[in-house]
């Protein structure tokens, strides 16, 4: 039974490269892999899924607007597998249609991204999987600043952590660290 998979971790889990190992597996058994990414992520030039050890791919980019029920069901209803990078950026009507894509058209739906926001917020993506998701994983990773899991995401901006602001800047100069609970309240940085 076709189910939808929501599997988060903080920065640096290996997300996307675990979304392009997916998709490998299911290619080596000659079936078909919808890929879907944000145009949110800046990262990396639009429409591509990339990991930092240098592998990356072709995606089709989601804006805030796109109803993935009609892209899946009347463009790529013969995919295998839904596979989606960055999936805190998906609003909730997109959730619901991801969940409509399981149960009426019984294709799986794994969806990759973050949990928490660097204010330690929900992304709205990840609430709305938090709900609707037929499973849950954690991808586990370690903080920069000691062997604990990390399990937030520090913004530093101008050698400074930062707790407040916009949920994503665009285009700025910060930075951001998988950490634990402790070293998000006690960043051990040096300022200079
Ligand atoms: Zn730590």
């Amino acid at each position: 039974m076709a189910q939808l998979f929501y599997r988060y971790g903080a920065m640096n889990a290996g997300k996307s490269i675990e979304v392009l190992k997916v998709a490998h597996n299911y290619e080596e058994q000659g079936k078909q892999v919808l890929l879907l990414t944000s145009k949110l992520d800046t990262r990396e030039q639009s429409g591509y899924i990339a990991s930092r050890i240098g592998l990356k791919r072709r995606a089709q980019a989601l804006g805030a607007s796109d109803n993935l029920w009609q892209i899946i069901q009347t463009e790529n209803s013969q995919a295998d597998c839904v596979l989606i990078d960055e999936a805190q950026f998906l609003t909730l009507a997109q959730v619901q249609q991801l969940a409509q894509v399981v149960d009426e058209l019984a294709i799986p739906v794994m969806a990759f991204g973050l949990k928490n926001d660097s204010r330690n917020q929900l992304f709205p993506g990840a609430q709305a999987l938090l709900i609707y998701a037929d499973k849950i994983e954690e991808m586990k990773t370690i903080c920069w600043f000691c062997s604990k899991k990390a399990t937030m995401n520090l913004r530093i901006t101008d050698h400074h952590p930062d707790y407040g602001g916009e949920q994503i800047y665009i285009g700025g100069n910060e930075t951001y660290y998988p950490v634990c609970r402790y070293h998000y309240f006690n960043p051990p940085l040096t300022n200079n």
